[in-house]
C-alpha cells in the first residue's frame, strides 16, 4: 500500500527516504547485526509497510543476525517473529505498522535502538544525526527548537522539509507516510 521496495534497493532507500527513527534502528542492525525485540518489531513493520516481501525480510534479517547468532539460531529463535509480523504464524493477524504516535510514546530500554530520536536522543546526538542526514544552517536550529518544545513530529516534518527543499504541509504523522512522500519527490 505504501509502495514497493526490493533488497538491493533497501540502503539507498534507507538513506534517502527513511526517517531518522527508522535510520537509525537499521543502522544498528547493520552495525551490532542484532536489534533486540523493540526495534526488530519497529524496523520489521515499517520495512513491510514500504513493501519489502517476505521473502526479501527473511533473507534480510537473517543476513544480519547470522553474522552474530549463526544460521541455526536465527532459524529456530528469529524467523518466526518475522513471519508472525507477516501474518505467517501464530493468531495470523496481519500486524501494522507503528505511527509516530506509538513510537514516541514508547520507552526504550538501556542497549534499546527504538522509539523517536527527536524525544531521546542527546542534543549531541541529534545535531550529529541531523548533520549526517543532510540537514544544515538554519534549519538545524529550527529543528531543534520544536524538539525542546516536545513538538516531536513537527522537528521531524521540518527535517523532511529540509532535507528534500520542499513543504510538507500535512506534516509527518507516521514513518510510512514520511518514506511515500520522500519517495513521490524524489522519483
Ligand atoms: Fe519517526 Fe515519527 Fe519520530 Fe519522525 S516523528 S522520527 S517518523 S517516530
Amino acid at each position: 500500500e505504501f509502495g514497493q521496495i526490493s533488497l538491493k534497493d533497501i540502503d539507498d532507500a534507507a538513506k534517502s527516504s527513511f526517517p531518522l527513527c527508522m535510520r537509525h534502528v537499521f543502522e544498528k542492525l547493520r552495525e551490532d547485526h542484532h536489534l533486540k525485540h523493540g526495534g526488530r518489531m519497529q524496523l520489521g513493520l515499517f520495512l513491510k509497510g514500504v513493501g519489502l516481501k517476505l521473502d526479501d525480510a527473511l533473507a534480510f534479517w537473517k543476513a544480519e543476525f547470522s553474522q552474530k547468532v549463526g544460521v541455526e539460531r536465527f532459524d529456530k529463535e528469529y524467523s518466526y517473529g518475522i513471519r508472525h509480523n507477516y501474518g505467517r504464524e501464530g493468531k495470523r493477524t496481519d500486524y501494522t505498522p507503528y505511527s509516530c504516535q506509538k513510537i514516541i510514546s514508547s520507552t526504550p530500554g538501556v542497549g534499546d535502538h527504538h522509539g523517536c530520536p527527536y524525544r531521546y536522543f542527546s542534543e549531541e546526538n541529534l545535531r550529529a544525526a541531523l548533520g549526517k542526514m543532510g540537514v544544515t544552517g538554519r534549519a538545524v536550529g529550527d529543528v531543534m527548537d520544536k524538539v525542546k518544545n516536545k513538538h516531536y513530529q513537527l522537528a521531524c516534518t521540518l527535517t523532511f522539509e529540509a532535507i528534500h527543499g520542499s513543504s510538507c504541509d500535512a506534516g509527518i504523522n507516521h514513518p510510512n507516510q514520511y518514506f511515500k512522500d520522500s519517495q513521490t519527490i524524489i522519483k
